[in-house]
């Protein structure tokens, strides 16, 4: 979703996923006015109308008119990171006795945490 900030024409990248269902406020990365916005299901019900405060969510990325890159801390989010829990560590290995890896060990319910096979399991989403 595009916000287009009428007080200095910065196009504003609203990510589709963290702003999928979102009501609250955003921050144009190009002049710092606060965008108070409602979305459903991706799409855009209410506003942008401008609001005060801070925002609740920054956009994922923002451009000038001349379609130089804005970025940086305070103006626009990082980008998802793998979950904490799961980086820099090994997974559990089984070999067969030619040495060949057959599986990894069996999952838990914990592991699936976000995953399709999750939702099977626990029977919601
Ligand atoms: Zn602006």
């Amino acid at each position: 979703m595009l916000l287009t900030c009428s007080k200095c024409n910065t196009k504003n990248f609203l990510d589709p996923y963290p702003f999928w269902n979102f009501k609250g406020t955003t921050k144009c990365a190009g002049c710092g006015a606060i965008w108070q916005i409602e979305t459903v299901g991706g799409a855009c019900v209410s506003g942008p109308k401008e609001g005060t405060g801070t925002a609740d969510l920054l956009p994922g990325f923002a451009e000038k008119q001349d379609y130089s890159p804005i970025s940086g801390p305070g103006l626009t989010r990082s980008a998802p990171r793998a979950r904490k829990d799961a980086v820099c560590k090994p997974i559990a290995m089984e070999r067969n006795v030619r040495g060949k890896i057959i599986s990894g060990h069996p999952l838990k319910k914990e592991d699936l945490v976000g995953s399709k096979p999750k939702f099977i399991v626990a029977g919601t989403r």
